[in-house]
């Protein structure tokens, strides 16, 4: 059922690797260049997923960014959020192996203990601490044909594909 799932997903997935133009905003007020298209690895709930997304490399700030991966919330992750979900449940209802050892099963990837407990461990730090307004998307829609407007708040919307 995993394998029907993982089948259902890779291919929406890979119908948009985030590609938005020669530029990207980089998050710290420079424009970013497209270098490449890159693959990465995720944990899911249905198992280990490749993604496929477009690189983009800040030469001012001296790193790089697929803005692929802050739609899927995956951005400096290789756990999906719901996978995330999954684990801080079983983490707070076991101890940490034995969260790792479930979500193994249940997810059918490898977990260790010493992971599930970092990411329980973050994402509860993440929780306690008060809460910050997200910053704005300051660079507008450069797919063409799209209004500039259409995809600067939420860069998976659906009227941006
Ligand atoms: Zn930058």
């Amino acid at each position: 059922m995993l394998e029907l799932g993982r089948a259902v997903l890779e291919p929406l997935l890979a119908a948009d690797a985030g590609y938005i133009g020669p530029r990207a905003d980089c998050g710290h007020g420079h424009q970013a260049g497209f270098v490449s298209y890159r693959d990465k690895t995720i944990g899911t709930v249905l198992g280990p997923v490749t993604l496929r997304r477009a690189w983009y490399h800040c030469a001012e700030c001296g790193h790089g960014l697929a803005p692929r991966d802050a739609g899927l919330g995956v951005a400096g992750d290789t756990m999906s959020p719901g996978l995330a979900r999954m684990t801080d449940r079983a983490a707070a209802a076991v101890p940490f192996g034995a969260a790792a050892k479930l979500v193994s099963e249940l997810a059918g990837i490898r977990l260790t203990g010493e992971r599930a407990r970092r990411r329980a461990e973050a994402d509860g730090r993440a929780a306690a601490a008060p809460p910050r307004s997200r910053p704005a998307r300051s660079s507008p829609c450069r797919r063409p044909g799209r209004p500039r407007t259409c995809c600067t708040s939420a860069p998976t919307a659906p009227a941006c594909r």
